[in-house]
């Protein structure tokens, strides 16, 4: 007859060795999720940086615009002035004269002409950029707060699926052997690798290798701890609860 006595304690060992595992999952996903938050205020910042960028460059070109209609009245006023003087100039020198400062003035409020035009242009451009980011952004900002309210709310669950399993665990702690527990533990701690494993078939449950034949029965026949050659895992035999039970008397 199989020692079951072992068999039960290393049973209840390694349920707790699974119990413990599941927690680990849930803190590594729960440590995930500020980074994952993080990442989607990093994108909407890209985004609001574009955007004022782009509001930059529009308020830089309307400026121009405005600093290029100034020159053009100035150059309005020059005129008026130079008209002025040629209903009193005396000789044909100076009409030539003033004529030829007209000349400039025409030219030069052309060019500044054809800047005015060219910058109406680029603000009507960066308008339509302004207004289209504006958009992203907005809906961005709608997408973030779900993603992010769901976040932590996928946060709240794990947290509540963390302090159950917790709770299962401080049960569990009591019906495990103290011996095997604290060596348990000292070996999460200095290896940071279960203490025992089931054999499946004929394999042992963690590394898969093969257990010979005697030692096979060896384990099955429970009477000592017998670790797997390859992983040094305690192997024990896989009961299922209701021959557990039976034979325990529970
Ligand atoms: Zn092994």
């Amino acid at each position: 007859m199989p020692d079951l006595n072992l068999t039960l304690e290393l049973a209840f060992l390694y349920d707790l060795q699974q119990i413990d595992a599941e927690i680990l999952t849930r803190h590594k996903r729960l440590k995930l999720i500020p980074n994952d938050i993080q990442k989607l205020r990093e994108d909407f910042r890209v985004h609001e940086q574009k955007l004022n960028a782009l509001k930059d460059q529009l308020s830089q070109a309307e400026k121009e615009q405005r600093f290029r209609s100034a020159e053009i009245e100035t150059l309005d006023e020059q005129r008026k002035k130079y008209q002025a003087q040629l209903t009193a100039v005396k000789t044909n020198s100076e009409m030539k004269a003033l004529y030829s400062q007209l000349e400039f003035l025409d030219q030069q409020e052309e060019k500044i002409e054809d800047q005015i035009l060219e910058l109406m242009f680029i603000v009507d451009d960066l308008g339509g950029e302004v207004k289209k980011e504006h958009e992203i952004l907005s809906t961005k900002n709608v997408d973030r707060k779900a993603e992010e309210a769901e976040l932590q709310t996928i946060a709240q669950d794990i947290k509540a699926d963390i302090s159950e399993i917790q709770e299962k665990r401080q049960n569990l702690i009591q019906k495990v052997n103290p011996d095997l527990f604290e060596q348990y533990q000292s070996r999460v701690a200095t290896q940071h690798t279960n203490l025992v494993t089931p054999v499946v078939g004929n394999s042992c449950g963690y590394c898969k290798l093969t257990i010979p034949p005697q030692m096979l029965n060896e384990v099955k026949q429970a009477r000592k701890k017998i670790a797997c050659p390859s992983c040094k895992l305690i192997l024990f035999e896989l009961l299922n609860l209701e021959q557990t039970d039976d034979a325990t008397g529970e």
